[in-house]
């Protein structure tokens, strides 16, 4: 299907599709391995790729995580998302990569062992460093054959994010993708060069970001928003049937964020959670030496929702510390929207509890 052809009117049957090597049948399922490196064992290091091929034409959506190999959430989503798609009944293809950079998965890490930022090599060179070599061949074989991406992550080390896409929102395409995700921000984010999300726009691929929860952790209500935000995306494009679920919110799109900074070193306590409305000069937490004395109060500059916030108590004085997201609508129109999607989470997760975690899937 050519690119920017959203909605498949009457489906065709699919076509098979090749990658790595491989040829995929339509209906069918494939494991593959894609080859990125030597270990030092001459063992070899792939990435698995996954791709669900479905019997009817349709997009074809790249679902990939752990692109910064601690941002564990993802993986889980994308699992999540296989074990629920059934080939027979997609329209399209899902190309799903739950591990991308294998190298930090294993050591844990958000990097390459050169120190390199995958997310920053984009769209990588034949003949470049580890980072480098890695993304050419992504990009080549598996990201250019791909129609739609969505691209998950969370925090870095020592963050967590309230579940938000991140957006090039100029691009149409991308930006009716976010609002189809629902996730209860968005965030109109600026194209950073080498990034998956720029380099794959820049050939004509529209890419969201999700940002949810903190690195090496599992979080459910990260994950169930993931979740449910991607089937909504694919509903979106057409890949599986609409639903006539109203969500108790609409997404708010951010008019600028703003990170505050610490003023003091010391012992940081937070005041408020993720999620939550602050106004213009609330104290929203304190910076104190750990005997408590001599306290200092960090200020929000102006009134919006947290959507970031650092989670390791000890802080230097400049370090981030507060994601604050501004809107243009008013204050109680968003409160009401969070608290929307607030209950939808909880209603979702008392579903998955009667489940057991371990067993959140389908
Ligand atoms: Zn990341």
């Amino acid at each position: 299907m050519p690119r920017g052809r959203e909605l498949v009117v009457r489906a065709k049957r699919n076509n098979a599709i090749d990658i790595g090597g491989e040829t995929v049948n339509p209906g069918d399922r494939l494991s593959l391995e894609l080859e990125i490196a030597k270990l030092y064992t001459h063992a070899p290091l792939n990435v698995s790729i996954e791709v669900l091929n479905g019997k009817l034409s349709g997009p074809t959506l790249l679902i990939c995580a752990a692109i910064h190999g601690d941002e564990l959430n993802g993986i889980e989503i994308v699992r999540q998302i296989m074990a629920r798609t059934d080939t027979q009944k997609l329209r399209g293809t899902i190309v799903a990569i739950p591990v991308v950079n294998v190298f930090g998965f294993i050591h844990k890490s958000r990097y390459l062992p050169d120190r390199r930022d995958l997310n920053r090599s984009f769209p990588g060179s034949e003949r470049g460093s580890i980072a480098g070599r890695m993304a050419y061949q992504l990009f080549n074989e598996v990201i250019s054959q791909c129609t739609h991406v969505i691209d998950l992550h969370t925090a870095a080390i020592h963050r967590t994010n309230l579940p938000q896409i991140r957006a090039n929102l100029d691009n149409p395409e991308a930006g009716a993708m976010a609002t189809a995700f629902s996730a209860p921000v968005v965030v109109d984010a600026a194209l950073r060069g080498g990034s998956l999300r720029a380099e794959a726009e820049a050939i004509g691929i529209p890419v969201i970001t999700y940002e949810a929860g903190e690195a090496l952790r599992f979080e459910p209500y990260a994950i169930n928003a993931g979740v449910r935000g991607v089937i909504r995306v694919m509903r979106h494009l057409g890949m599986l049937r609409q639903s006539r679920r109203k969500l108790p919110y609409k997404p708010v799109t951010a008019r600028a964020t703003r990170w505050v900074r610490a003023d003091a070193d010391g012992i940081f306590r937070s005041h408020i959670a993720l999620g939550e409305m602050v106004s213009k000069q609330q104290v929203i937490g304190i910076i104190s030496d750990p005997a408590g004395s001599q306290e200092v109060e960090v200020i929000a500059p102006q009134s919006g929702i947290l959507i970031g916030q650092q989670t390791l108590p000890v802080v230097n004085e400049g370090d981030a510390i507060f994601h604050i997201a501004f809107f243009s609508q008013s204050d109680d129109l968003i409160e009401q929207h969070l608290e929307g999607y607030r209950d939808q989470v909880k209603d979702d997760q008392d579903d998955e509890l009667k489940w057991g975690i371990g067993t959140l899937s389908t």
